[in-house]
């Protein structure tokens, strides 16, 4: 199997057909889900699979399931996709990578007849950007069982039109979802962010996602005249949300590599040049791939607002608001990426995803990996967005050897 070469051009080519549906002038893609262009992406992509050999089927969800039959067809599949919507102001390569990535896998394994021990499915996930019906990933969060199938269609769109109606209205509303079992799961994916291309490697070999931590923080003092109030008995809320704010930091710097942390917003009362600050409230966002770590960083938040509330002097309330775990990846799907990465002679590093995808529903009902490509500047959600024909070749053909490693293949 030392040989087996997809093609990268095909694949090149692909992509940028499919970026002719929903394209913008700026370049971009607007191909929102379960509109008339996704719909018109879709029966793209299942015209280009069946003429791979593949059936194509779709579930309650929309999710789209172009299989290729393995040798023992009872097998549990090897699995691998992404999605073909696209934020309003969108790329072309967010999610359509994935899919035509695992397309250019089915067609380089027909065009040279490589049979495979288990089948091989490519799926297209229903409206994982989130951007039409909130939430995100709902198509491959439902088939993980995440979201049971009543919630996932009773989902609205800004117009009040249901997940469930728009479905059945572009013909892809089919029976069942979920409880398949998969041998594995991968999804090739543009990083969406500047790592890989600051440190000049091709692939990202993805070992998690990051989780989070979302706090809502109250400081309340005391309003004060800023003239007359001496210092030493001022109760100054701005002070202590300033403690915080270095003190996020301080704990984004200490918990490298990997951590995040962020105060993104402080609304300060009453907001008047000449009174003291009598109530801040503010936000933190913490993500690191490691829950224990997550806690760690959770526990020295919680001393620093300790800290800040400077022996009783404010009042200071800690709300985490919103988490999502870490989503370890497997560490047989992971080795099998970077395994693909040396065969293909392909520079590459382990990279942790700053964003969610697909796989991050998927690793809980099937082994997962992710494989991830450069994008110019790390630009992505962005009609800008770019990444090179030579990069997205390699990205596939790491994802070839993947898929056989995984499947079984002579
Ligand atoms: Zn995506």
């Amino acid at each position: 199997m030392e040989n087996l070469r997809i093609d990268g051009q095909r694949l090149w080519d692909s992509l940028m057909e499919m970026a002719q549906i929903g394209a913008t002038a700026k370049g971009g893609v607007c191909r929102l889900a379960l509109t008339d262009l996704d719909r018109e992406s879709r029966q793209l992509f299942t015209r280009w699979a069946e003429d791979a050999g593949c059936s194509v089927s779709f579930d309650a969800m929309g999710n789209i399931f172009a299989r290729r039959p393995g040798r023992n067809d009872a097998l549990p599949a090897v699995m691998t996709g992404s999605h073909l919507d696209s934020q309003p102001t969108g790329g072309k390569f967010d999610g359509a990578y994935g899919v035509l990535a695992g397309l250019e896998v089915l067609r380089t394994l027909k065009d040279l007849g490589v049979e495979t021990e288990a089948p091989v499915e490519v799926v297209v996930w229903t409206n994982e950007e989130g951007s039409r019906f909130a939430p995100a990933m709902i198509g491959s969060g439902a088939y993980a069982g995440v979201f049971d199938l009543d919630y996932a269609h009773s989902r609205k769109d800004g117009e009040g039109r249901s997940l469930g109606d728009e479905l059945a209205r572009i013909g892809y509303k089919g029976e069942g979802c979920g409880g398949r079992p998969a041998t594995a799961y991968f999804e090739a994916h543009i990083e969406q962010g500047p790592i890989l291309e600051a440190a000049d490697k091709t692939i990202g070999v993805v070992t998690g996602a990051q989780g989070q931590r979302w706090y809502e923080i109250t400081l309340v003092g005391q309003e004060a005249h800023a003239g007359p109030t001496p210092m030493a008995r001022r109760k100054d809320a701005l002070v202590g949300a300033a403690h915080i704010v270095t003190a996020v930091n301080r704990i984004g710097h200490a918990f490298q590599p990997n951590a995040c942390a962020t105060c993104g917003m402080l609304q300060v009362k009453p907001n008047s040049r000449n009174v003291i600050p009598g109530e801040v409230w503010m936000t933190v966002d913490f993500r690191h791939p490691s829950d224990a770590r997550l806690a760690e960083m959770d526990q020295a938040l919680r001393e620093a607002v300790e800290a800040a509330a400077d022996g009783g002097r404010l009042q200071v309330t800690v709300d985490q608001i919103w988490g999502f775990d870490a989503v370890p990846f497997d560490p047989a799907c992971v080795a099998a990426v970077r395994a693909g990465a040396v065969r293909s002679g392909a520079s590459h590093m382990d990279i942790v995803s700053g964003a969610g995808h697909d796989a991050c529903y998927m690793a809980r009902v099937a082994p997962t990996g992710m494989i991830f490509v450069p994008c110019e500047n790390g630009i992505s959600h962005n009609e800008i967005e770019n990444a090179t024909p030579a990069d997205l070749a390699a990205g596939c053909e790491v994802l070839l050897h993947a898929i056989l490693e995984r499947a079984g293949a002579k």
